[in-house]
């Protein structure tokens, strides 16, 4: 499965109709919830999702609710779903999620359509004349939308979302497509840092970090999406919501959306240098990671100045560590490749050449000098040893059975464009 996200083009006229419908996607998920809630209050079970369709087969032929059947009928089924995992989720007693909540105007606009026979994508991008024209797409009681198709589409189309976000329409369009399985590969392998001073570091020496031309870009949109967001709690203080307020409010999901893509262009970049490069790839497992980020925090990371220099990187790019790593996993896998999780306990730590464990072995934020056997290294490249024999002594079994591998799983199916 792969997914091509593209910016819609739509007419004034067209944009009414998506909201439109977009408003009785949401009104349906929202009757329906009330109506599960107050069955939940009540101790009674909850519809199926079979009943609640029938019931919306119902409510857009009344009278009352006949407004319904203006708009498509697949993606208002879509929401029922949606929301019959939701509330399946929430009930969960052993991992349950956050119970699912109403939805109010404008937010997470979103219609999904899953029959792709409903769906036409017209690629010709010139007219009769020669002249170029935008590729269009046709979506259900909407008509034939222009869309800005900025790569190929591979695979079959198995279904479509048309999204708002920061008060613009996209589509993404989901694909398949057979690939045979890639022949199980082992090396070449090497270990990887995740850090802020680099993005991350290789047991071989390399360092992947944004350019200074980037950096210096990725700075200036999240400062400018902080001093969007100032503006727009000035604006939040002053009474009821005016149209101010609501300008204001686009302004910043702009430049969220801004800071984001620059980033997750740079992780598609970053992935794909290490992802292609290797085979087996090892790295600290986050959650290990986060769960002891307090405890080290300061021995770990002396010198304050330069995590202060670094502040803005650091909230930039440690966002992305996990997506990094997603990333990364789909990528070596296709390839017949695996991404290996460690334990990252001590491993920024510990001498690479004698296995000395201490603090001082870390003078400053990217020199490594072992209080013991006197080992000098980068930091980094000396964390990126570590883990990579981590991942040896883990995989101790023979290499080359996939299957004794701790893998990441790549279950979350990972939007390219997400
Ligand atoms: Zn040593």
């Amino acid at each position: 499965m792969k997914a091509f996200k593209f910016r819609l083009v739509p007419t004034p006229e067209q944009e009414t109709l998506l909201s439109r419908h977009a408003g009785c996607v949401r009104f349906v998920w929202n009757k329906a919830l009330d109506l599960q809630t107050r069955r939940l209050d009540a101790g009674i079970p909850l519809l199926s999702y079979g009943d609640m369709a029938k019931l919306l087969t119902l409510w857009r032929s009344s009278e009352e609710y006949g407004f319904l059947a203006l708009g498509p009928v697949h993606p208002q089924q879509q929401t029922l779903k949606n929301l019959d995992r939701a509330l399946w989720e929430a009930l969960d007693k052993t991992n349950p999620k956050r119970f699912p909540r109403f939805k109010r105007k404008g937010e997470g606009d979103s219609l999904r359509y899953p029959d792709p026979l409903q769906i036409k994508i017209d690629l010709a991008t010139r007219d009769p004349q020669g002249r170029n024209l935008l590729p269009r797409i046709f979506l259900p009681k909407v008509g034939w939308v222009k869309v800005r198709v900025s790569r190929d589409i591979e695979g079959d189309l198995r279904n479509a979302t048309v999204t708002r976000t920061a008060g613009r329409w996209a589509v993404s369009l989901q694909t398949e497509r057979e690939i045979p399985e890639p022949e199980i590969r082992t090396r070449p392998e090497v270990g990887v840092d995740l850090g802020v001073a680099f993005f991350a570091s290789t047991s071989d020496g390399f360092r992947i970090h944004p350019s200074p031309d980037l950096s210096m870009a990725m700075k200036a949109a999240k400062k400018k999406l902080v001093w969007e967001q100032r503006k727009l709690s000035r604006k939040d203080r002053k009474g009821p919501k005016s149209q101010n307020f609501r300008k204001q409010k686009i302004r910043v999901a702009r430049a969220h959306e801004r800071v984001a893509n620059m980033r997750l262009d740079f992780l598609h970049k970053a992935s794909t240098t290490v992802g292609e490069t290797q085979a087996v790839v090892y790295v600290e497992d986050l959650k290990i990671r986060n769960m002891t980020r307090s405890a080290r925090g300061t021995k770990e990371s002396p010198g304050r100045n330069v995590r202060q220099k670094s502040g803005l990187n650091r909230s930039i790019l440690s966002q992305g560590w996990g997506t990094f790593l997603s990333l990364l996993a789909y990528k070596l896998e296709r390839r017949g490749g695996r991404l290996v999780q460690v334990d990252p306990r001590n491993t920024s730590r510990t001498c690479f050449a004698c296995g000395h464990i201490a603090a001082e072995n870390r003078p400053d934020q990217t020199a490594f000098r072992c209080v013991s056997c006197g080992y000098e290294d980068h930091a980094d490249t000396n964390a990126a040893k570590n883990i990579l024999r981590a991942g040896h002594a883990r995989c101790a079994c023979s290499p080359g059975q996939p299957g004794e591998f701790v893998a990441l799983p790549f279950s979350r199916r990972i939007n390219p464009r997400e």
